[in-house]
């Protein structure tokens, strides 16, 4: 009787094939984080009840001592990096490992959140079996603890020992301390002593995971124009006055490169009028305005994010030409400042997907493939993701990263943690 063989027992064999995939000291890294997930749970429970939001220093250093207390009893080499104090950030927990051979992984976390203590506590909640809530539970305490959690479950296996290693966790990733180039210094230096470097951000579900993400930029567009009585507007002589020529602009931009993949603007903040006042700290604008004056000045800010270099320097010039064909008695200029470059989906890092994909099919959990860049902002890995090949979002899977209510789910945890495991441990092979 072998001319068929039933679906159950094809699932059988399929199964028990993938599994045989693993090596053994795979099996063994997948076995300790089943048996121990109890512990990590507590670990997550811990660091979301203590609020750290960014501007909360004594709190992210307490999140802080939580995981170097962990990462120590691994044998990590345990360091606080402090931002100068004129940037007002807790400053960043650094950990160590040094091993004998293999690659030099760089992995990154953040300890602090978007929830600053003035904002509803929300401490870990289960709402249901599969699901919990609780402040920066997915963003990305979640993620720092599946980084943890791999690591105890590599070091059980034997297999920590010889790893090299770099555990980088910034104290203000949600909100960057002014200027970025000093909050990031140290972090980027590290990152270019290591090989791959791996985000713990928020995974999308089990099956993918992000090999580029988006840089962003500002840009600000400045009008002024002839003013006058209105009666006169659109005649060559009184022109078209500046808010005209602002909204001109704005919708050419929307008309000629709203389709462009990967591609986002968006204006924040229009003043038109006359006696324009701007406070570019609190992103505040005032204008005095009457019906019957045509207008002499407009002032718009907004932001740009683009999937490379490449995209942004090329619709910087579009706009640019846009802003350049002015309407009667107008005139308009716009400027663009960096923020975090784009994690370009590299060669490099779309190598590493497939190996990760290779990871979560011999853990007979599916395929895993790139998300949408289109779906995430930028992150810490943007700053270094020109150096090295890299991944993000091997964190813990959930919803409503940034807003109260954030979530975790809880069946794909321990998954996500196993993956991680077996991914560190292919790479530093
Ligand atoms: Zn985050």
């Amino acid at each position: 009787m072998r001319k068929t063989i039933t679906p159950l027992l094809f699932c059988f064999f399929a199964f028990s094939a993938a599994r045989a995939q693993l090596t053994a000291p795979e099996k063994k890294a997948i076995a300790y984080i089943n048996d121990h997930m109890d512990a990590a749970m507590q670990l997550l429970i811990n660091s979301v009840n203590i609020n750290s939001g960014t501007l909360n220093i004594a709190g992210v250093r307490k999140v802080g001592d939580l995981y170097a207390k962990e990462l120590e009893k691994l044998g990590f080499i345990i360091e606080w990096v402090a931002e100068p104090d004129s940037l007002r950030r807790a400053g960043h927990l650094v950990a160590t490992h040094k091993g004998k051979k293999g690659k030099k992984l760089f992995l990154i976390g953040h300890l602090d959140t978007v929830f600053e203590p003035d904002m509803p506590a929300g401490p870990y909640t289960v709402l249901n079996d599969s699901t919990a809530t609780g402040q920066g539970v997915n963003d990305m305490k979640g993620g720092d603890v599946v980084m943890i959690a791999a690591l105890q479950a590599l070091q059980a296996a034997g297999q920590l020992k010889d790893m090299n290693i770099v555990a980088y966790f910034t104290g203000d990733e949600e909100r960057s301390g002014f200027p970025h180039s000093v909050a990031r210094k140290d972090f980027i230096e590290r990152a270019k002593t290591c090989d791959i470097a791996l985000g713990f951000e928020s995974a999308m579900g089990l099956h993918t995971v992000a090999a580029a993400r988006r840089g962003i930029g500002d840009w600000s567009l400045d009008v002024t124009a002839r003013t006058g009585h209105s009666s006169q507007v659109f005649t060559d002589s009184a022109g078209f006055g500046a808010i005209y020529e602002a909204a001109r602009i704005l919708n050419t931009f929307r008309e000629q490169l709203s389709h462009e993949q990967y591609l986002t603007f968006n204006p924040g903040l229009i003043v038109g009028g006359s006696g324009i006042k701007l406070s570019d700290q609190d992103a505040r604008g005032e204008a005095l305005g009457k019906t019957n004056i045509i207008s002499p000045a407009a002032h718009v800010t907004g932001d740009l994010r683009f999937l490379s270099e490449a995209q942004k320097n090329a619709v910087r010039e579009k706009m640019k030409t846009i802003v350049a064909t002015s309407l009667p008695g107008t005139h308009a200029s716009i400027s663009f400042t960096d923020g975090l470059p784009a994690m370009e989906p590299t060669a490099g890092n779309l190598a590493l997907v497939s190996q990760l994909d290779k990871v979560t099919r011999d853990m007979a959990i599916g395929e895993t493939v790139a998300g949408d860049p289109g779906a995430r902002g930028a992150g810490d890995i943007s700053d270094i993701a020109q150096y090295m090949d890299c991944l993000d979002g091997l964190g813990a899977s959930g919803k409503g990263a940034h807003r109260a209510g954030e979530t975790i789910h809880l069946k794909e945890y321990p998954l996500l943690i196993q993956r991680a495991a077996v991914f560190i441990y292919r790479l530093t092979r």
